[in-house]
């Protein structure tokens, strides 16, 4: 099937219910979305000759447009590239190069990046133009074109921390099973609901729209277009019923606006959080102040959003005797994931040890874009490498340390920067740390701990020292604190552990 049909269901389902949002203002009811939608295909069709299977690039940040012309492309049979709007116009033009897109959106925002691009031979058409709208008001087909399952949908390109970013094939079957693990595993949408979009629809939080376009549940892009911690606590309020994804620095920056407007985040349904390490201080510190609105995912663009999720109710069981153990983990396998850990020759290991996580079942990916070997390495019987270090219990829950690449090797032992960071994020002078292995004549690595202060905590070693031994092994505490203003992050709010290496490196 195609992904679209939803949309055209709503439509009939539901033709008033309003559909996109700009703030509190409705652009759009369902009605009107699904014609915008197959009035935008159409013309992709007539205009620029976008067939089946062609590729269309956005390179747009958020907006409700984004969403017309997501469903334009799939509502003829066509793939969509979504391109991070905050990529330098030559990244995004390698991006339309490797995928072979034959047009590429674009909007007010991006059009001034994508002329430094300088590629003329490429079609662009901007949802800001006059154009594009009397386009959307125009003519299209009743009904998406039929697709099989296993037809490219999505082409995602990964942010690729060493070379060219790689194309991550996604079908409307990928997306679908992600879908309907959202239903199961995640959280359970109703027409009342307004969906957020607080982080880039480009990524995972785009790929959230299809249960919310299901159910005919409201979309609604923030006036400031991205995450502003104020916009959203007041948007719960104005809108109830809100959902979001937001990664963990977004939701560490909710709960301190949420802090000092002494609010709890009324209004707001459901806060999925993941893409990057949530650490126990963070969240229980943020169920104290928002409540219980919270469920964790743990996935990757390869198999997007859907690995494993640690659900609500796991959220809440605080008279579990194992509770803590399991609000550290991110869950367990999603409905339609198996999930297992592998050693370094990929046999599988028993419950209990540390290995490589792999993960197989219809949300992971078909593979890389043209890119045979890149795909053999990733995907071996169907299961795929995560690059991610983890340990499975007896229950199923996974516990996850680090990425295999940040693992640091000491003296011969290993050390999970993750264990380093949990440990001193529970001192209440430190607002960010980052663990990362630096290379030492004597040890092959040692622990550098990369620090970010409260506002006027002073920076002493030996009290942070003094902190980590209480909670882990003398050989884990860092030999080395360096405090910084902030840590790099990249445009998904990750902290970019290769960029602290390089810092290091030279001093
Ligand atoms: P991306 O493909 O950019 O979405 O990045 C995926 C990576 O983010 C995963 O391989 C993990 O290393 C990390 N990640 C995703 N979800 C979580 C989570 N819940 N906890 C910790 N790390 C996560």
């Amino acid at each position: 099937m195609n992904m679209a049909e939803w949309l055209a269901t709503s439509a009939h389902l539901r033709p008033d219910a309003p559909a996109l949002l700009t703030g509190t203002r409705v652009d759009a009811d369902y009605l009107t979305f699904a014609r915008r939608a197959a009035a935008v295909g159409a013309h992709l069709a007539k205009r620029y000759g976008v067939a089946p299977g062609d590729r269309v690039a956005l390179f747009m940040t958020n907006c409700t447009a984004y969403f017309e012309c997501l469903y334009g492309i799939w509502w003829i049979g066509a793939a969509a590239v979504p391109i991070n709007a905050k990529l330098h116009g030559r990244e995004a033009a390698w991006i339309c190069g490797n995928s072979g897109a034959k047009l590429l959106f674009i909007c007010d925002d991006t059009a001034d990046h994508w002329a430094e691009a300088e590629v003329p031979s490429l079609a662009t058409f901007s949802v800001d133009g006059g154009d594009y709208r009397r386009a959307r008001d125009g003519e299209g087909a009743a009904a998406p074109l039929a697709r099989d399952t296993d037809d490219l949908a999505w082409l995602f390109y990964t942010s690729g921390t060493t070379g060219r970013p790689k194309g991550v094939m996604l079908s409307h079957g990928n997306l679908l099973s992600m879908s309907m693990c959202y239903f199961a595993d995640v959280d359970q949408p109703s027409p009342q609901d307004a969906a957020l979009y607080a982080a880039p629809i480009s990524h995972g939080a785009g790929l959230y729209n299809f249960p919310n376009v299901r159910v005919g549940a409201r979309h609604v892009v923030p006036e400031s277009g991205g995450f502003d911690a104020d916009e959203v606590l007041a948007l719960g309020k104005q809108l109830r019923n809100v959902s979001m994804f937001a990664a963990p620095t977004m939701v560490r920056r909710l709960v301190d606006a949420a802090k000092k407007r002494r609010e709890n985040g009324d209004g707001i349904k459901t806060i999925v959080y993941g893409g990057g390490p949530m650490y126990l201080a963070d969240i229980r510190d943020a169920m104290a102040t928002m409540g219980q609105r919270f469920v964790q995912i743990y996935g990757q663009g390869e198999s997007p959003m859907t690995i494993t999720a640690l659900s609500r109710e796991w959220h809440g069981r605080v008279t579990d005797p194992r509770y803590l153990e399991r609000l550290a983990s991110v869950g367990t396998a999603q409905s339609v994931m198996s999930v297992r850990i592998t050693d370094s020759d990929g046999n599988p290991l028993p419950a209990g040890e540390t290995g490589e996580i792999e993960a197989k079942g219809t949300a992971v990916m078909l593979g890389y874009w043209n890119n045979p070997d890149a795909s053999a390495a990733a995907l071996k019987d169907g299961w795929l490498r995560t690059g991610d270090v983890g340990r499975l219990d007896a229950d199923g829950f996974l516990t996850l340390s680090d990425r295999s690449k940040d693992v640091i090797i000491s003296g011969g032992t290993n050390i999970y920067p993750r264990e380093v960071e949990e440990a001193l994020l529970t001192h209440a002078d430190v607002r960010e740390v980052s663990a990362i292995g630096v290379p030492d004549p004597d040890w092959g690595e040692i622990v550098v701990a990369c620090m970010v202060l409260e506002d006027g905590a002073e920076a002493d070693d030996q009290k942070f020292d003094a902190h980590c031994l209480a909670s882990i092994a003398r050989f884990k505490r860092p030999k080395r604190y360096v405090y910084l203003p902030s840590l790099p992050k990249n445009n998904y709010g990750k902290v970019l552990k290769t960029a602290l290496r390089e810092m290091m490196a030279k001093t």
